[in-house]
């Protein structure tokens, strides 16, 4: 009777299991080709299934099927077994080397941009601004309007500006959190803005994402000669004390006056030189006196207050200060490139 060859067939392979030497898995291993193989003895049942009548069918396969598993699970357990009587063999004859050197754990490394961006942020904190992160979304109003930035102007083009909804944009400034922290705060206060900006633009020196860092200051009476003053010390610590500062007149929509400012070019101290193209001065930011009509808008009295307002690049200050040639290595992620740092 079939299933008579079931059982004897199990008690087979009990018998044949408990003589095997448990510290052997190349032997228990045999075991388990000999029953549960392409051409083993467990297999071999399965293939007789199409020599019973439809009635015995069903049972004898469910049987068979028990075997299967019950000589799979006790292989397996006789394996483990196995496995730990080789290790700790190998723990008691076997002499261990703990002073060998061990495979290298590397060390990571901050990001130069993020070492940038703590540099920057302790820099500010230490003259008593407060950090304010704001939000990677804005709204028309906050990115552009409250900016007194007009609706014909070109920064709110398709061309340049990822939008997600009718106007809501990833935001092409951090100044956006300037007009939301004015909203929220009454002068005297200071405060900067650093964060992730979004342009459609992608080459060497241009990236669709980048990083800003924001300032601005109001109170009574502050004054053009205060922003020059603070940015010398700021780019003093960011460069060395020998850099200097020149300002350039230039036009933002959000600040009257506005200004471009240079820094002396830190590869070749102002001597002029390939990277300066020859100048002696590298461009490094903008600022200005907050526009009267922007304080209007966030509900401060222009005629109380006065204010400025700076912003960089922290890609292009950690460019300059690493001397990184293509702004693409700060976001490629390339272990080779980081590695350096
Ligand atoms: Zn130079």
């Amino acid at each position: 009777m079939i299933s008579k060859n079931i059982q004897e067939l199990k008690a087979a392979f009990e018998a044949e299991l408990k003589l095997v030497d448990l510290n052997a898995s190349t032997e228990i291993d045999a075991i388990r080709v000999k029953y549960l193989g392409k051409k083993g003895l467990v297999t071999g049942l399965l293939k007789q299934m199409g020599t019973l009548s439809d009635a015995d069918r069903p049972l004898f396969g469910k049987k068979v099927n028990d075997l299967k598993t019950f000589v799979t699970s006790e292989i397996e357990r006789a394996l483990s077994v196995a496995k730990e009587a080789a290790l700790n063999q190998k723990l008691e004859s076997g002499f261990i080397d703990y002073t060998l050197p061990a495979d290298g754990i590397g060390a990571g490394s901050t990001h130069p941009l993020y070492d940038v961006r703590e540099e920057i942020i302790d820099f500010f904190a230490q003259m008593g601004f407060e950090v304010d992160f704001g939000r990677d979304i804005e709204t028309d109003w906050y990115n552009f309007e409250a900016l007194n930035t007009p609706p014909d102007h070109p920064s709110r083009d398709m061309q340049d500006t990822f939008y997600v909804a009718d106007k809501v944009m990833l935001r092409t400034h951090t100044s956006g959190t300037q007009i939301h922290y004015m909203e929220t705060h009454q002068p005297p206060f200071r405060m900067i803005a650093p964060g992730h900006v979004f342009r459609v633009d992608n080459d060497a020196t241009h990236a669709p994402m980048f990083q800003q860092c924001e300032g601005l200051i109001v109170d009574e009476n502050i004054s053009f000669a205060q922003l020059k003053g603070v940015l010398q010390v700021f780019m003093n610590k960011l460069f060395g004390p020998h850099v200097k500062t020149r300002f350039r007149p230039s036009f933002f929509p959000f600040t009257e006056p506005s200004a471009e400012m240079d820094v002396s070019c830190v590869f070749c101290d102002g001597s002029g030189c390939r990277r300066c193209k020859g100048t002696g001065w590298m461009e490094i930011g903008g600022c200005g006196s907050v526009d009267p009509n922007v304080f209007k808008n966030c509900g401060i009295d222009p005629e109380k207050y006065t204010g400025f307002a700076f912003g960089f690049g922290l890609d292009r200050i950690a460019m300059l200060k690493h001397a990184i040639p293509e702004i693409g290595l700060l976001t490629g992620n390339d272990q080779r490139f980081l590695s350096q740092f």
